[in-house]
């Protein structure tokens, strides 16, 4: 069984896999979680039941785009390329899908905290996780007033949200600022203290439960009859019994060569981790306004988010890190942001924010596993589960047609 990609979603795929009895080959051109899954924002997101793609973010569009350095920005020559992806990703936003979409977001979100606690338990490392809820603030009355339609569909999906003054916030969370709107709270939600620990530290499990962790650039898969029998790669060809993809925001060439052809792109993220903060947080916070959260880590305190439309091989664009400082110290007057260390990474993004979870359709034994957009973190051991019951030809718990490939 070769699992290629040893991001997030690779490790708990192999993981997941390896508790059956699987032998297991993590493949990877890189060190393990040195992709999106070095940098992000370290979210347990659950309440995350709707898609980016909201009703009327048509409308909103032009606005963000006109503030390069705000919440959602495009590299204007990455546009031609990025014209189907966009025509879908507002053919999303109608409120028929965006219903449908929050459905099959709840369904995977059920049961993501119980699986990592399940993974967690078995390497000893449950603390981890923490789960002490996040608050979404705001810094203006349309922002607030805005959100509250969302609040309710979210509701409508089960999710528990309170809106809160800005003195209850503060009693959450001192250190946010006094000149704030209001924001809601999401009691559910949880973190984790080192999101690239995490990734290690299961990769470093798979290894010592004797799975092989191999360092190749995967470059397609050698098809028989009954499948895909082999993973080519730049420096020689693994023989396999199964194969999982989950190779993040670079999937979709291999997707291609099972059969699936699906529209995955990138939207870019970036982050600022702040070694001595002054101030201390509980739980994340999070800006829509801003596009960022803020998250305290054991290493410091992130901000981490926004969305860059630009494909995988344009530089970063550096100054979108640096404005996170200012929002930041706008959410807390004594955010102090020096020596701060930046980073860019690329979430592995479909346009409907669903991601694609299911076998690939030129072979049987080759499961998708990528696409997971601004969710992979909390999905990643929900989505392992779910990859190992495919393995095994077990029903799965839930309904998987949403996240088939073919549906694009
Ligand atoms: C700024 C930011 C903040 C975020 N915040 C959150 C959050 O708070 N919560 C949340 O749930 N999600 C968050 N995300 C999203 C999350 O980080 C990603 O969805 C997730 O990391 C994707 O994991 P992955 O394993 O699919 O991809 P990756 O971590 O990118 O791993 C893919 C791996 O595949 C390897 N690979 C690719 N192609 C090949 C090949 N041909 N051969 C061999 N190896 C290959 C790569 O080297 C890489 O290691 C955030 C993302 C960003 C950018």
């Amino acid at each position: 069984m070769v699992v290629v990609g040893a991001g997030i979603l690779g490790v708990c795929c192999a993981r997941f896999l390896q508790r059956e009895g699987h032998a297991v080959t993590l493949v990877d051109r890189n060190p393990p979680g040195e992709g999106a899954s070095f940098g992000n924002a370290a979210v347990l997101a659950v309440e995350s039941v709707l898609p980016v793609a909201t009703p009327g973010i048509w409308r909103r569009v032009p606005r963000m785009l006109a503030d390069p350095m705000g919440p959602l920005a495009l590299r204007w020559g990455y546009l031609p390329q990025l014209v189907p992806w966009l025509l879908r990703f507002l053919a999303a936003s109608q409120p028929r899908r965006v219903e449908e979409i929050s459905m099959a977001l709840a369904a995977l979100l059920e049961d993501s905290i119980p699986a990592y606690r399940r993974l967690l338990a078995e390497i000893g490392a449950e603390e981890m996780l923490v789960r002490r809820g996040w608050i979404g603030a705001y810094t203006t009355e349309a922002g607030l007033t805005g959100y509250r339609p969302l609040a309710e569909l979210q509701r409508r999906r089960g999710v528990e949200v309170a809106e809160l003054s800005v003195a209850e916030m503060r009693q959450l969370e001192p250190a946010l600022d006094r000149d704030l709107a209001g924001g809601f709270y999401y009691p559910d939600v949880g973190h984790v203290l080192d999101n690239y620990r995490l990734v290690l530290a299961l990769a470093e499990a798979v290894q010592r439960d004797g799975g092989r962790l191999l360092r190749r650039d995967v470059t397609g898969f050698r098809l028989g009859p009954a499948g895909v029998e082999a993973v080519e790669t730049t420096d020689d060809t693994l023989a396999c019994d199964a194969v999982v993809v989950a190779a993040g925001a670079w999937s979709k060439e291999l997707a291609r060569r099972l059969g699936a052809k699906v529209p995955l792109d990138t939207e870019r993220g970036y982050h600022l981790t702040l070694p001595t903060p002054n101030i201390e947080l509980s739980r994340p916070v999070y800006s829509t306004e801003f596009g960022m959260a803020c998250t305290p880590l054991a290493g410091g305190l992130r901000l981490g988010g926004t969305v860059e439309m630009g494909g995988l091989r344009a530089p970063p664009d550096w100054r979108r890190a640096q404005v996170l400082a200012a929002r930041g110290r706008r959410l807390f007057p004594q955010l102090d942001t020096r020596d701060a260390s930046r980073w860019m990474g690329f979430r592995p993004s479909l346009p409907d924010s669903l991601p694609v979870l299911g076998p690939a359709p030129a072979a049987a034994n080759a499961i998708l596993a990528f696409g997971h957009g601004h969710l992979g973190l909390t999905l990643g051991a929900r989505s392992g589960a779910l990859v190992a019951d495919l393995v095994a030809g077990r029903r799965p718990p839930i309904d998987l047609s949403p996240y088939a490939a073919g549906r694009f």
